[in-house]
């Protein structure tokens, strides 16, 4: 008779918890449904119970449930071949599992569940069956992927010109450190490409300072699209740039500058309606020089550059 009460009270225990909980026995027919799960899904207990029809709630095709595998016993990889990457064993008993999954049929635009399925081994090892809590964690993940998000973009906005969409001063001397480890590592070449406007003064003073502005826009997409995909474009100053060439000798940075070149030089601006003027820039190409310091480096890329304005400016100058 206490016996028979136990088990009335923990079914009622069970029914009324808030967690979303279901029972299978080892023939995976569901012997408990709670009221939790029926919220969650909309599937009754009445229409469960008996059955074998659980993954109905969950999948469009039939598909065994975590429950189902960890009854089955089945081995580590098969739990790995249905939840690749999002499974994880429960610290909870022996051979437990808990996932967190995204159910597309579940919701009006589908629910993130975190769950988990435990065995309950019988008194004699023999299995009895396994009980699997469901919790909806959607809210939880919809927070986490705009954190995620808004930390990328602030990520990127901390090291971009806002105004060229270049990198930044900032991430140019980060990267071209990086860079030159990689290259003293591998023993590979690294140049570097250093560029400023021609006359630019006398252009802001002519047009005005947003005209100017626009120029530098321009020129930053000429670089872009100059560029070789393992290239990096910096605003290093007002209206200085640079460009970092990885496993790149000197010899076809150059090349790559005096494309640059010449691309500005063809571009047409229109700081009045019906205008056209061209505006030019020099350019310092250097290869590094295993060894030494980054600012020895970025020195001589600037004093290339500077060779070519004392030279005529709108031409490339390299430093061997
Ligand atoms: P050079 O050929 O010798 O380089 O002559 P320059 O006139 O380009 O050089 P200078 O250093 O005399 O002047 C650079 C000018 O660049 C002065 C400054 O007003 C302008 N400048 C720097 N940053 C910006 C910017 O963000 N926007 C605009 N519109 N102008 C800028
Ligand atoms: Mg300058
Ligand atoms: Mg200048």
């Amino acid at each position: 008779m206490k016996k028979k009460l136990d088990g009335e009270l923990l079914l009622q225990v069970l029914q009324r918890i808030s967690v979303p909980t279901f029972v299978i026995d080892r023939e995976h027919i569901v012997i408990h449904w709670n009221k939790a799960l029926e919220n969650l899904t909309g599937y009754q207990a009445s229409e469960m119970i008996g059955t074998v029809d659980h993954w109905k709630a969950f999948y469009p095709m039939q598909k065994p449930l975590l429950a189902d595998l960890v009854v089955d016993n089945v081995r580590e990889n098969a739990i790995a071949g249905y939840y690749d990457g999002k499974y994880r064993k429960s610290s909870l008993s022996e051979g437990a599992y808990e996932v967190e999954d995204f159910f597309s049929g579940l919701g009006n635009n589908g629910r993130w569940l975190f769950f988990t399925a435990t065995p309950i081994p019988g008194a004699d090892g023999v299995m009895l069956g396994a009980v699997q809590t469901l919790q909806d964690v959607t809210e939880r993940k919809i927070v986490e992927d705009e954190l995620r998000v808004s930390e990328k973009r602030y990520r990127e906005l901390s090291i971009t010109d806002s105004l060229t969409k270049l990198y930044n001063s900032r991430h140019f001397f980060r990267q071209l450190r990086q860079e030159i480890e990689r290259a003293k590592r591998y023993e590979e070449a690294l140049s570097l490409i250093l560029l400023d406007i021609d006359n630019f003064k006398g252009y802001n003073d002519t047009y005005g300072h947003l005209e100017g502005d626009r120029v530098l826009a321009v020129l930053a997409d000429v670089i872009r699209e100059t560029l070789r995909s393992a290239d990096s474009a910096y605003r290093y100053g007002g209206e200085e740039f640079t460009v970092i060439l990885p496993e790149t000798e000197g010899e076809n940075a150059l090349l790559v500058a005096e494309r640059l070149r010449k691309c500005f030089e063809d571009t047409v601006l229109s700081p009045l309606p019906r205008s056209e003027v061209h505006m030019t820039v020099s350019v310092g190409v250097t290869q590094y020089v295993p060894g030494e310091e980054d600012s020895v480096f970025i020195k001589r890329a600037d004093s290339a550059m500077y060779t070519a304005k004392t030279s005529g400016k709108n031409r490339v100058f390299q430093i061997r």
